[in-house]
């Protein structure tokens, strides 16, 4: 029975290999499935295998004490910073290096310098200011560093590189240390509309007044990990931050009339604000729907008196990774409290009345619908409130984030407008997930917050509006990009500052990624439990990209080290080709060969066609004495025929009867058989990159089947595969992926619409006890074929 199956397998696989090498010369065997081994960092003390934090992990703190004052006459902001710096590595640390983001506008210390650019054919006046600013004396922007001391006031040396700033410490900072000290600074407000960047000021003529977004403002410490030691890779303006944990307690100092907004809860309401505001914003902390705290009745008014008078807010903010503020006269504010596991989060957003119509409606309501919903899909928000600021632009930090989606003057907007604003209020309100809490490297991989972001985005906007018009997220809307030429894609795994389609890259690509493990891949079960994993294991903490991968897979049971390696660190798109169909049906009346008596020959002995290397060694070596005969100094090993232990006949031979293994179907096996259609489909794989095969049948009477094939269909041959299936229907057309959820950018070759007349196999009832043989063993398609 072991031989029989043997020769079968064995017919089979070297004729199934002689056919792929025709239709392929090159290999069918890859890496596709193969693990990603050394790819990923060997796991340690600090982080485990199974993507977890270890039992040594650690990650250092800093804590910050600011007071700062926004001169708005002077466009200035003056701060005095203390740093409270926890060494909670193992390593002894000389230096602290800090981030000195305002440099990236100036043009003497900026980091920009990497740019290429041509000659336009059309230049603007604020692009030649720029070009020309460039390459002009000392523009003034960036960081002025006043002093840096310790705690006695003596002073400590430091040097600036470009965006980044080493703080020599006058003696080491051992393990379990803290160091305190204290950083005196000023910057020049840049015209944010102008000159570009994430904060800065923003100038409306009509009122004569700024709205400032204060962000990135203070030198913050740098990040010393286990994994990195010092990110200090310079701020070009593009990748984003990599920022340590604390506590913060800031005081900003503006005009009266300002409304300011901040990281962090304000801890003297009762003296910025009117008794009415104030009693508004304790109505809000109670409310069912927004409340305007500060009406917009009141910010026009502001609008025009323009206080000369300072105010000066005081907030705190507990484990956050920064800290950012708006400031304005601008802004009308309402709030509603959204709860979060029974604790109350205060929801709030800032406007001016430029935006009134759009963001009183739905800013604040889109605030608490996001929170609520990541919550669901990660961990619960931790901090007390969310905040949103509709500042012409989208950039996120944690407890605030600034927005766009401004009216038409009337208060009317277009659904493109609206849309947008909803896109770009859940997506950065979202970003507190990640990177403000799940708090990744963004300056090394742009995609571990934005795509992991732009994908729990898209879910929170499907529970928002069912039809809402989400542009990143879906498979269907990333093949776009997919389709383009090799020159012009790159893997995910790729540094922020050196990729090139930035939006489809960083953002959709991995978004559209998890997407696909969701719903086609993994199943939602298995998706959400393992996500929700990642979020709890790395809250707070500083994960890496194998910390995912690893991750995902602890917690789910699926190994996807198939799906890593293609989808994030690979450019081949999806393109799964329906090549061809073949049809049969069984033949159920055959008639049984009738059983042979054959008479066979006693077997002769078998040796090998080739003697190795091995054998002829030992029968050379004299001092094998240990196979030896010791009495007659016979060698043991001699061919057992040859010393006659076992006879031979050569003409001795015997009878042995031979039946089909197979024997007439019983009457309902008959029926069973005969109502069958057997369909064989054969697929390559265009693309590369390997997927769930996803089959749609479309009956004869107008019904549909779906079929879903795991991935793992392409382990033996990652070009082309086969599957046979059985259906109780007759068919009259396939489609492959229907829901179109694998991002496959050739739809046309996805269909069969002309079904081939079926061919007819013999199908038989297996003899009981009889050896499994030719006719079980065998393809019944490509025994139909062969007639
Ligand atoms: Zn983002």
């Amino acid at each position: 029975m072991r031989k029989l199956l043997f020769a079968a397998a064995c017919f089979w696989a070297v004729s199934g290999q002689a056919q792929d090498i025709q239709n392929n010369p090159t290999s069918n065997h890859g890496n596709k499935f193969e693990q990603l081994g050394t790819i990923l960092p060997t796991p340690n003390e600090y982080r485990t295998a199974s993507g977890a934090p270890g039992p040594k992990y650690w990650q250092q703190r800093c804590d910050y004490v600011i007071r700062c004052t926004l001169d708005e006459k002077a466009q200035q902001l003056t701060g005095s910073e203390t740093l409270n710096y926890f060494n909670n590595s193992p390593d002894v640390l000389t230096y602290i290096w800090l981030q000195l983001d305002e440099n990236e506008h100036s043009n003497k210390d900026n980091a920009n310098y990497q740019d290429q650019n041509v000659m336009p054919a059309m230049m603007t006046d604020r692009a030649l200011a720029k070009m020309e600013d460039q390459n002009g004396p000392d523009n003034g922007y960036g960081h002025k560093i006043r002093s840096i001391t310790d705690m006695t006031g003596k002073t400590l040396p430091y040097t600036v590189n470009k965006t980044m700033m080493r703080v020599d410490l006058l003696t080491p900072l051992k393990p379990g240390q803290r160091f305190q000290f204290k950083i005196d600074w000023s910057y020049k407000i840049p015209d944010r509309i102008t000159l570009g960047g994430r904060g800065g000021y923003e100038f409306f003529p009509e009122d004569g007044n700024s709205l400032y977004t204060i962000t990135q403002w203070y030198p913050r410490v740098c990040v010393y990990s286990d994994f990195q030691g010092w990110q200090n890779h310079q701020f070009t303006g593009r990748g984003e931050f990599a920022l340590t944990f604390g506590d913060f307690d800031v005081q900003m100092t503006v005009p009266a009339d300002h409304i300011v907004g901040s990281t962090g809860e304000c801890l003297n309401y009762a003296q910025v604000l009117t008794p009415a505001q104030l009693a508004r914003y304790q109505q809000a902390t109670n409310a069912k729907e927004p409340v305007e705290i500060v009406t917009l009745a009141e910010a026009t008014a502001a609008e025009q008196r323009k206080s000369s008078q300072t105010k000066t807010w005081h907030f705190k903010a507990g484990n956050v990774r920064d800290f950012a503020w708006t400031s304005s006269r601008k802004y009308i504010w309402d709030g509603m409290p959204q709860l979060i596991n029974g604790k109350k989060v205060m929801c709030m957003s800032f406007y001016g009345k430029e935006a009134y119509a759009l963001y009183r409606k739905f800013s604040t309501r889109a605030v608490a619908h996001t929170i609520k919903t990541y919550s669901a899909f990660t961990i619960p928000y931790p901090y007390p409130v969310a905040q949103s600021v509709e500042a012409a632009n989208g950039m996120e930090y944690p407890m605030i984030c600034f927005n766009y989606g401004r009216t038409e003057k009337d208060g009317t907007y277009s659904e493109a407008t609206k849309n947008g604003m909803l896109g770009v209020v859940i997506h950065e309100v979202g970003h507190n997930f990640f990177p403000m809490i799940v708090n990744s490297d963004e300056r090394q991989w742009t995609w571990m917050d934005e795509g992991l972001n732009t994908f729990v985005q898209y879910l929170t906007e499907e529970l928002w509006d069912n039809k809402f018009p989400s542009k990143r997220g879906p498979a269907w809307t990333i093949v776009d990009y997919m389709k383009l030429p090799k020159t012009q894609l790159e893997p995910i795994m790729t540094n922020s500052e050196n990729i090139v389609q930035f939006g489809p890259n960083a953002y959709a690509k991995p978004a559209t990624g998890l997407n696909i493990l969701r719903e086609t891949i993994m199943g939602r079960n298995l998706f959400d439990f393992a996500f929700k994993e990642y979020a709890r294991r790395w809250a707070f903490k500083h994960p890496t990209p194998a910390d995912l991968f690893r991750t995902m897979e602890d917690a789910s049971g699926e190994d996807l080290d198939w799906f890593w390696r293609g989808w994030f660190y690979g450019i081949n798109p999806v393109d799964i080709s329906l090549d061809s169909v073949k049809v049969a049906r069984a033949d159920v009346n055959g008639t049984i060969p009738p059983a042979k008596s054959i008479t066979k020959k006693v077997d002769a002995p078998m040796v090998p066609e080739f003697d190795d290397i091995s054998k002829i060694r030992n029968r050379e070596d004299r001092n094998l004495r240990f196979y030896t005969d010791t009495d007659t100094g016979a060698r043991d090993f001699y061919w057992h025929y040859a010393r006659g232990q076992e006879p031979y006949d050569a003409a001795k031979t015997f009878t042995v009867e031979e039946a089909p293994g197979v024997e007439a179907l019983t009457p309902e096996a008959k029926q069973r058989f005969a109502d069958k259609y057997f369909y064989e489909l054969d697929f390559s794989n265009k693309g590369g990159m390997v997927m769930p095969i996803i089959i749609e049948w479309t009956f004869k009477d107008g019904t549909r089947q779906i079929d879903r094939i795991p991935a793992q269909i392409w382990r033996h041959n990652e070009n082309t595969v086969s599957k046979f299936f059985v259906k109780d229907k007759e068919v009259t057309g396939i489609r492959l992926d229907p829901f179109r959820e694998t991002a496959d950018i050739d739809e046309s070759n996805n269909v069969w619409n002309q079904m081939p007349a079926p061919t007819r196999f013999k199908a038989f009832a297996q003899k009981t006890g009889a050896a499994r043989g030719q006719s079980t063993g065998s393809n019944p398609m490509q025994q139909a074929q062969k007639k």
